[in-house]
């Protein structure tokens, strides 16, 4: 009886339905357009070293523009980008995107994350192409990140953990994406090596981020990083106190509009230079000081 219940519901005309329909109708025309008329792009967002101020890697982010140049988010073009089976499409243009901008930059000690979704992860060609983009641009895999959330993880371990050493094998670097924001099952921790873990946005964008439990928690996943030997980024911090707590933590790597939102490559190309400027002064500074 649940289920016919269920049915009804679905065959019911609801104006809510409807709107979602209409918004669905234009994601794909914007994506379709998008892959038509060359409208994806891929926006920077920096990651640094909160005690030293140095941008210390990257975050690729996908963006698209429909036609009136409105930025579409990608929470909503990516599941539907999936849908259509044509995700990959842009997966390569932030890939190759990346890479233009590393190759720029010209350190071979900087590098930048890609997100791939979690089905991806076991879409081995894809793998493979990406690692023919970093040879035209002289890139290495280890200046390469992927993000994973720990959706495919769950779906499908066995796999999963091939997929992951295959990439790691290749040299790429590997983080774990929005911990904390879903099922967060410490046990995987263990069982998949992960390079970084990118601590939620969850944990810091609330009320209570500095309350006694919040703390308690974050406390521990720091320790369980380090203990297994992992990186710990914090995203979505937005101000000096979340920074300051961060710090009090022993969080040194940080994410989020505190420094600065995604922004374009040229954008970002700015940012580096006049803080990799900034850093040499310091240094030297404190050089002459001593
Ligand atoms: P994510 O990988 O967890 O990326 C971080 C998101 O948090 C980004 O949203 C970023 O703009 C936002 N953010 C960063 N700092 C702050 C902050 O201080 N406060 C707040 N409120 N937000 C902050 P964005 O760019 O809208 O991307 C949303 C999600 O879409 C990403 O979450 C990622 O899961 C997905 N995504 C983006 N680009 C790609 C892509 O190329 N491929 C795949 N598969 N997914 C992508
Ligand atoms: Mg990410
Ligand atoms: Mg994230
Ligand atoms: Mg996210």
């Amino acid at each position: 009886d649940a289920k016919r219940n269920g049915k009804m519901r679905f065959s019911t005309f609801s104006p809510k339905m409807a709107e979602w329909e209409k918004k669905k109708l234009s994601i794909e025309n914007a994506i379709r357009e998008g892959m038509e008329y060359n409208r994806f792009e891929t926006h920077f967002q920096p990651k640094i070293n909160c005690e030293t101020g140095e941008i210390i890697g990257v975050e690729a982010l996908a963006r698209l523009r429909d036609k009136h140049g409105q930025l579409v988010s990608p929470a909503d073009f990516i599941p539907i980008a999936q849908e259509y089976g044509v995700l990959e499409y842009i997966t390569y243009i932030v890939t190759e995107q990346s890479c233009q901008l590393l190759q720029i930059l010209g350190d071979p000690g900087f590098g930048a994350s890609v997100n791939i979704s979690p089905s991806q992860l076991s879409d081995l060609r894809l793998i493979v192409d990406i690692r023919k983009i970093l040879h035209r641009y002289g890139i290495e895999t280890r200046q390469i990140e992927f993000e994973v959330t720990e959706e495919e993880l769950i779906i499908n371990e066995f796999a999963a953990k091939n997929n992951l050493e295959f990439i790691r094998e290749f040299g790429f670097k590997t983080a774990l994406d929005d911990f904390g924001a879903g099922y967060s099952s410490l046990g995987y921790l263990k069982k998949f090596r992960f390079d970084t873990l990118k601590l939620d946005q969850i944990f810091i964008n609330t009320e209570d981020y500095a309350s006694a439990a919040s703390i308690a928690v974050i406390r521990s996943i720091k320790a369980l990083a380090i203990t297994l030997g992992m990186e710990i980024v914090a995203e979505g911090v937005e101000t000096q106190n979340q920074v300051d707590l961060m710090q009090s933590l022993g969080i040194r790597n940080i994410q989020g509009y505190y420094y600065s939102k995604p922004v374009t490559a040229e954008a970002f190309i700015e940012l580096y230079r006049a803080n990799k400027s900034n850093i040499e002064s310091v240094y030297t500074v404190q050089q002459l000081a001593l």
